[in-house]
């Protein structure tokens, strides 16, 4: 038997840039020879195998052919006689289609190397339209790559279309499509991963409430980029420059749904789309499955920004009612995840990347104040169940009075 690397561990030791995990190929084996061997089958849909040392995956080289509707839709063939030309040519992309021996002896039938050095993003051959996450796969590549320059070639754009087009990208699973869309967002420019999947028509297909925002204006004093959808892939950009978290990447690519809705004579302004939001945020929550956690903060968020916006104005009776919207008493982390959402939003318009926000350390210091706030003393003086809780808010209310005059001061 013969052992490659192939996929992402080739593709960006050619980069130059760290590998992180490594996939291979064999070929000319059987699973009894890898069973023999001490390998580990945990491959439930394909012979993959785990190496009973390193854990690495090794996968028997396989054919496969399209024989239905979606992912399951598929068989494979794995046996000792499929060439390493003939598993390389089931790939998506030219750069993710090499392989290489322990020599580091290069094997690239599909031209990897050239669209590697040429930064194109190439489908190997017309079977890419057999799995349509390969759809999301480009797109979540040309977020990663393009920093170094990557675009997709228009013929590759073309196919992703027509897969748009004809309906199949439906038959995913939300696990499946998940995967792609959380580790998109967590690349350095989750932005172009919106922008390639709109370009291709898959975004209206996908989340038609993001692509809905496209074309819709804001008012220019406070939205310079004036379209909405352009405003989403700012506010996108900024929460990779700013290093936040899926939840909060998640959050800022959802918290303006609800401007998709404004009629069209209301336009360029948008009264209560925090609340009109929230129906399309749960249904795209839903629709992919998104871990509670982000499905919590993208609908606090909807709801909430412009309260954050607006945190030097609110009176201390408001501060207080967000203040226990976020039981920031219990959940210190996902307010300061909703601080950080509303920042990117702030930051995402143009020309006002840099201008501070000082409601950040606003609402961080008003959360501070009320958390401050003692039970000892109320329990002394012999407050209890619901009476205690209200004596608690009338203190905390005390306090973010205090914070507020303090800081008006
Ligand atoms: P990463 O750095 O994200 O791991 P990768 O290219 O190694 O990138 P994997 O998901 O680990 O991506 O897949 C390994 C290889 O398997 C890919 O390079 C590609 O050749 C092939 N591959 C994976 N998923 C698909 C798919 N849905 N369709 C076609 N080929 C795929
Ligand atoms: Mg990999």
């Amino acid at each position: 038997m013969q052992i490659f690397k192939v996929g992402g561990a080739v593709r960006d030791r050619l980069l130059g840039i760290p590998v992180t995990d490594v996939d291979r190929v064999v070929v000319g084996a059987t699973t009894e020879q890898m069973v023999a061997q001490g390998f580990r089958p945990v491959g439930a849909d394909f012979p993959v195998f785990l190496h009973p040392k390193t854990g690495e995956e090794y996968a028997l080289a396989r054919t496969e052919r399209k024989s239905g509707r979606g992912y399951g839709g598929f068989t494979f063939h794995a046996s000792p006689d499929v060439t390493l030309e003939e598993d390389l040519i089931r790939r998506d992309l030219t750069i993710n289609a090499m392989a290489e021996d322990d020599q580091q002896n290069l094997t690239d039938p599909y031209h990897g190397q050239r669209d590697l050095e040429a930064r194109i993003l190439r489908h190997v051959s017309p079977a890419f339209a057999e799995d349509p996450l390969r759809v999301l796969r480009v797109a979540r590549f040309a977020a990663r790559y393009a920093s170094l320059g990557f675009t997709v070639a228009p013929e590759t754009l073309e196919l992703m279309r027509q897969l748009s087009e004809s309906g199949e990208l439906q038959a995913l699973t939300a696990e499946r499509s998940w995967k792609e869309i959380s580790r998109a967002l967590m690349e350095d420019q989750p932005q172009v991963f919106i922008q390639v999947l709109r370009d291709c028509g898959a975004l209206k297909e996908l989340m038609p409430e993001v692509d809905a925002l496209f074309g819709v204006p804001q008012p220019e004093v406070h939205h310079p980029e004036i379209d909405t959808g352009l405003h989403t892939l700012s506010v996108l950009e900024q929460s990779a420059l700013h290093k936040q978290p899926l939840t909060v990447r998640w959050a800022c690519l959802l918290h303006d749904l609800g401007k998709g809705l404004t009629p069209e004579e209301e336009w360029p302004r948008h009264i209560a789309h925090e609340h009109t939001g929230l129906k399309l945020i749960k249904a795209v929550n839903e629709r992919f499955k998104a871990p509670k956690d982000c499905q919590e903060l993208a609908l606090l968020v909807g709801k909430y920004h412009t309260h954050c916006h607006r945190a030097l104005e609110l009176k201390a009776s408001t501060l207080l009612e967000l203040l226990q919207s976020f039981d920031v008493y219990r959940r210190p982390q996902r307010f300061e995840e909703f601080i950080g959402a509303c920042e990117m939003d702030a930051r995402g318009r143009k020309g006002l990347e840099q201008r501070s926000y000082p409601q950040a350390d606003y609402l961080r210091g008003a959360a501070q104040a009320a958390r401050e706030v003692a039970v000892q003393p109320l329990l002394e003086k012999g407050f209890k169940g619901p009476e205690l809780g209200e004596a608690l808010k009338r203190e905390r209310l005390k306090a973010l009075k205090a914070y507020k005059d303090k800081a008006s001061a």
